[in-house]
């Protein structure tokens, strides 16, 4: 295509003819002048979504809207058209992103990431898997590499399987966080990647709230397991029979419309043999999930006295042969705990709570335990073998925001990731923004936003947040409850702006509060929690003496999972939410150090429904996005910006005067080659050490004139 073409083709399509403007919406809010409300915006992604135009551009940041259908916009055809081509030339897309990302990664060799956020269902995990998808066709192939692209592919089904799971708000909700490195080499080959997985939300293995399930992987080996490997598993083909899926009288939320189990055990299956799963693995793997099954089927009784006790039931036996471990050791491990008297260690008998949970903490504890292990195993298997220089493009997809009716120390955590996310994109884009114009002595009208670090101090704060206030709380064992928790809370966060409960509310809030709740005005707007349970979830204690028993398992993986070497426990581990609040810091830092891109993602309806788009509801995402904020600041300020150095570098071969060294300054070169180029007065501003431009169209004509 020539220039001219190239040029009436943006001309038509950013500024289009009204009658198509009318009818498709602007595809970039920051093109066109009328777009500055609340509601225009609202209004131009309606008519987008109605139209099936899910994405839109606010500069390089890419908003979508969850069609709740296939578009068929994700096909190879489609790769293919946006392949190599300039972001803004065609429809925004997720592949223009992907490819953007790539190639400034291949000219600038350096680290980029793209933070994928929005709340659950809004359709972060599709959004990676299509720029993974993306990746995996449009890069250089060689026979190597191709074995690392389907590694990286099928990474993704069997990461789903284990740490995905149905809830309310979405069929197939990443109960975990992950972050994905793909590593590409200097001439942009995928050559290997690796995966970083946060919290995985334990507490599913043993218990769902109704209408929700367990991990897929549990009904995908039930429903669609080989009759010899059920046989040999000791497992019968009916969900229905297993505690930890169905509980008693909800027995309908075995089977989900959307989910086809069978066949995903198929998938999942091939997946680990093409990953180089060995078979043994593959064994010990599936021995695991099934002993999980068996043990939530373990019934205690009460002897005279009433302490807990075991026969020997089918279930010992399946646990004793499937983790390789004598019965007799099963059944005292899982109804005493040995505890020291004098000098001596004694075995103290369960009551029956006790026992059932101290059954639940293993069975927690086995699967995310086996759950890091295949992360580490992936990784093992996803390696790059070359040791030479690399560049990463990370994928980061993370649970999104939560509000549900009752919501524990899982949405805690949950939420308070998405604040520490939403932090991070307010310091690296409109805080960071505006404070380059400043540093750069561009003249700026500031643009105010709201900064949520004041809730991120909340819950973070050394000594005085949340989570310095529940570990204390653990530090007391026998004396701390959940409801002393929520009374320390009281005494130090009374008064705080965003924080509430029954005791502090005034008259009209209380009445919205129970007794034993605190209310987080998040920025996405407030949440209740229900303390019960918080401290049990944050100590995750483990007794000492099943940790002793699971040490004698003949499954190799339980033996790498519970090793001799582990910790004593009468030294204290860091709490769960310590070491969740310390991997989101380093990811964080790690993050600083890349160079971000956005994909907002948000949901049209609450009901998972094609075609609807509830303006209450996607208002309500677009504010707490901040999606206005960063418009504003990208309306006011410049698309791109570049380091003199750079600029010319890239762009000297254009200017006879530039070309093929410049002798003074690079400023002074870019300022002469762009006078060469005719840029406008108000198309650019020279900073002290970049050149700014304001519209990315100026650019695109700029790198179009290489072509001519
Ligand atoms: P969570 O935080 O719960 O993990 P999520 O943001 O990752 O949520 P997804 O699992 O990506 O949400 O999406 C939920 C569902 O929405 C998908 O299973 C799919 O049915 C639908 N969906 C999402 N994105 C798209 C898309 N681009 N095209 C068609 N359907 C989509
Ligand atoms: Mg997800």
């Amino acid at each position: 295509m020539s220039l001219e073409e190239r040029c009436n083709r943006i001309l038509r399509d950013m500024e289009g003819s009204l009658t198509a403007r009318d009818r498709v919406g602007i595809q970039d809010f920051v093109l066109l002048d009328a777009y500055t409300s609340e509601s225009a915006f609202l209004d131009n992604l309606r008519k987008r979504f109605h139209e099936n135009l899910i994405y839109t551009y606010i500069g390089t940041l890419l908003v979508s809207v969850n069609p709740y259908k296939d578009l068929g916009i994700y096909t190879k055809k489609q790769m293919d058209i946006y392949m190599g081509v300039n972001f803004f030339e065609l429809p925004p897309h997720i592949y223009a992103l992907a490819d953007n990302v790539y190639r400034t990664m291949l000219t600038e060799t350096n680290n980029h990431f793209i933070l994928i956020s929005g709340e659950s269902g809004a359709g972060k995990t599709e959004a990676s898997k299509k720029i993974l998808q993306f990746y995996a066709v449009s890069c250089p192939s060689t026979k190597l590499l191709d074995n690392v692209r389907d590694r990286l592919l099928l990474s993704n089904p069997v990461l789903e399987a284990f740490g995905n799971a149905k809830t309310l708000k979405n069929d197939n909700s990443s109960r975990f966080g992950k972050y994905m490195d793909i590593q590409f080499d200097h001439v942009g080959g995928a050559v290997g990647g690796h995966i970083l997985s946060y919290l995985l939300e334990k507490s599913r293995v043993v218990h769902q709230n109704h209408g929700e399930r367990n991990f897929h992987i549990f009904y995908q080996l039930v429903e669609g397991g080989e009759e010899d490997m059920l046989h040999w598993l000791g497992l019968e083909r009916n969900c229905q029979h297993y505690s930890y899926l169905v509980k008693v009288g909800e027995g309908e939320s075995a089977k989900v419309r959307s989910i086809n189990d069978k066949s995903d055990w198929k998938t999942v299956r091939k997946a680990l043999s093409v990953i180089e799963f060995s078979e043994s693995n593959i064994e010990s793997l599936f021995a695991i999930i099934a002993s999980v099954l068996h043990l939530g089927n373990v019934k205690f009784v009460a002897d005279l006295l009433g302490y807990a006790t075991l026969n020997n039931s089918p279930e010992i036996h399946w646990l004793s042969k499937l983790l390789g471990i004598p019965a007799q050791v099963i059944l005292v491990g899982l109804t005493h705990r040995k505890i020291e008297a004098r000098l001596e260690e004694v075995l103290s008998p369960f009551t029956i709570d006790h026992a059932v949970y101290a059954r639940d903490a293993l069975a927690k504890a086995i699967y995310g335990r086996t759950f890091t292990w295949l992360v580490n195993k992936l990784n093992e298997s996803l390696a790059n073998k070359d040791s030479s220089r690399k560049t990463v493009i990370g994928l980061l997809d993370i649970y999104g925001f939560e509000v549900f009716n009752v919501n524990s120390f899982e949405q805690f955590c949950i939420n308070y990731c998405n604040e520490k996310l939403q932090q991070l994109f307010i310091q690296l884009t409109l805080k960071s923004e505006q404070e380059e114009y400043e540093m750069e002595g561009i003249e700026w009208e500031p643009v105010p936003y709201f900064n949520n670090k004041i809730i991120c101090d909340l819950v973070e704060e050394k000594f005085k947040g949340i989570i310095s206030v529940l570990d204390e709380e653990c530090l007391r064992p026998g004396e701390a409850t959940d409801m002393t928790f929520l009374e320390k809370l009281e005494e130090k966060m009374g008064g705080h702006p965003h924080f509430v409960t029954h005791k502090l509310a005034d008259q009209k809030t209380r009445k919205t509060l129970e007794r034993g709740d605190f209310r987080l005005l998040h920025y996405a707007g407030e949440v209740t929690y229900c303390v019960v349970g918080f401290l049990d979830k944050n100590n995750d204690l483990l007794y000492r003496n099943i940790k002793e028993v699971m040490r004698q398992s003949k499954n190799a993986i339980i033996k790498h999972c519970f090793p001799t070497t582990e910790p004593d426990s009468k030294k204290r581990p860091e709490t769960v939410a310590t070491q969740f609040k310390n991997s989101l810091v380093g990811l964080t830092e790690m993050l600083m150090s890349k160079e971000p891109w956005y994909v907002r993602c948000m949901k049209p309806n609450e009901g998972k429904e094609p075609g609807r788009f509830d303006d209450v509801l996607v208002r309500h995402q677009v504010k707490y996005l901040g999606l206005m904020e960063h418009l504003r600041v990208r309306r006011a300020g410049f698309a791109y910006r570049r380091r003199y150095e750079i600029f010319l570098q890239r762009y000297k071969p254009l200017c006879p005067d530039t070309w093929p060294s410049w002798k003074g300054t690079a400023a002074e070169g870019v300022e002469c080659l762009i006078k060469h180029l005719g840029y406008k007065p108000d198309e650019y501003k020279m900073g002290r050490t970049k050149i700014f431009i304001r519209h990315p169209r100026t650019l695109f004509a700029t790198e179009d004139a290489f072509e001519v």
